[in-house]
């Protein structure tokens, strides 16, 4: 298979013949099966669907905001700060998101896929917002175990135990386990088969200081 595109900006190297068949080092996917793309977009829209819901119960209009936000943020930001710097533009990576970029967007004239890394902070809100949210409720309980008028250990313990609700404490505990294990999904099933993983900072974060492998 020949490469046109190296990851690191290395483009303008020579064109490599690169057999991951017979790379018993690294396999990597040139594509993505629908197999390991499907699973992200179950992870991905269930943090997003309880992330909504603490949005919306804040407020209706901030919830609607945080959802055109997120789409945004998905099919725009990320195709422009990332898809367009990629080896998988045009092709299907692991989130399926190559194949729409390259039919919207310009392919960015820079190639150093992390050159636009800074741009991830614009994805932060969709994290931090319904961490925060989510998170008051919690602070909540536990402020009013701290209250218990005997003082004692464990009646403040089982103060917060007795007024823990599946919604909204559990749904926040939830929430903080599917981000987890999305992460550790890309990070066994996408990552080890991607071509950046050398110089993307989500898998080597010494990357975008340009001191990675
Ligand atoms: S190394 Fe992982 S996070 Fe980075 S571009 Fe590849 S699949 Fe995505």
């Amino acid at each position: 298979m020949s490469r046109e595109f190296l990851p690191g900006g290395h483009e303008d190297a020579i064109i490599i013949e690169m057999s991951p068949e017979k790379d018993n080092k690294t396999e990597y996917s040139d594509n993505f099966p629908l197999a390991t793309i499907i699973p992200r977009w179950i992870f991905a829209l269930t943090e997003m669907g309880i992330a909504s819901y603490f949005v919306f119960k804040f407020g209706f209009r901030s919830g609607l905001i945080f959802l055109v936000y997120g789409f945004v943020s998905v099919f725009v930001i990320l195709p422009l700060t990332r898809c367009n710097r990629c080896f998988y533009y045009g092709k299907v990576c692991n989130f399926g998101l190559g194949k729409w970029a390259s039919m919207f967007f310009p392919r960015s004239d820079d190639t150093v896929y992390s050159s636009a890394y800074g741009y991830t902070i614009l994805l932060w809100p969709l994290r931090i917002i319904p961490l925060g949210l989510g998170l008051i409720p919690i602070l909540g309980v536990i402020r009013f175990g701290l209250s218990v008028p005997s003082g004692e250990i464990g009646d403040m313990a089982g103060a917060v135990v007795s007024n823990l609700q599946l919604i909204p404490h559990g749904l926040f505990v939830i929430y903080l386990l599917v981000i987890f294990l999305h992460r550790k999904y890309y990070r066994s099933r996408s990552c080890s088969r991607c071509y950046h993983r050398s110089d993307c900072p989500v898998y080597d974060k010494n990357s975008i200081l340009g001191t990675g492998d």
